[in-house]
């Protein structure tokens, strides 16, 4: 899905948890910020080449909006590592061994990892066979599930009305009860 989405999902779903865990906006920034992060390190080895090497700002570009099969032509080098960088990002068994590890490090969940964890959950079904399907099981496969892929109109359309109402929905929520109402 695309980062603006995975953002407003993870907001909206921290204001939600909020209403009934006692969760600090910095927390919630954080677990926002997790959710656009694993989109963001497969980018840097492109965009070093743009800037270090004979690629340029359309590069980046190009390959972030890419469709398979049309990415801009980068060395093989910065394409394994760029590649790599995605598999790790977006895969539930990094994530669980980082969250185990952190578990046990700080004895109790790290919430801002809930926002990896959307990410990896919503972008197996976002991504399909044709279009970059999700390598949520690396480093045992590459394969992914054949999910609805995200950059489609249709799917932007109703994914981004279901945002809408999701807001509207929980500004209503906000809003206190008036005077004499009970409900
Ligand atoms: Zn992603």
């Amino acid at each position: 899905m695309d980062v603006l989405a995975h953002a407003l999902w993870a907001g909206a779903g921290m204001l939600l948890a909020r209403r009934r865990w006692a969760i600090t906006p910095r927390t919630a920034a954080a677990t926002v910020a997790l959710a656009v992060a694993p989109d963001i390190p497969h980018l840097l080895p492109i965009l070093g080449w743009s800037v270090f090497g004979a690629g340029n700002a359309a590069t980046v570009k190009g390959y972030a909006i890419a469709v398979p099969g049309q990415e801009p032509a980068v060395p093989p080098g910065v394409d394994w590592l760029s590649h790599n960088l995605h598999c790790v990002t977006h895969s539930a068994i990094v994530a669980a061994v980082a969250t185990l590890l952190l578990w046990i490090w700080l004895r109790s969940l790290w919430v801002p990892l809930l926002g990896w964890w959307s990410h990896v959950v919503i972008d197996v079904f976002t991504h399909s066979v044709d279009y970059y399907p999700s390598p949520v099981l690396w480093p045992i496969t590459r394969q992914g599930f054949d999910g609805v892929a995200w950059n489609t109109p249709l799917f932007m359309t109703l994914n981004y009305l279901a945002l809408a109402a999701t807001y509207l929905w929980l500004l209503r929520q906000r809003r206190p009860a008036r005077v004499g109402s009970r409900n």
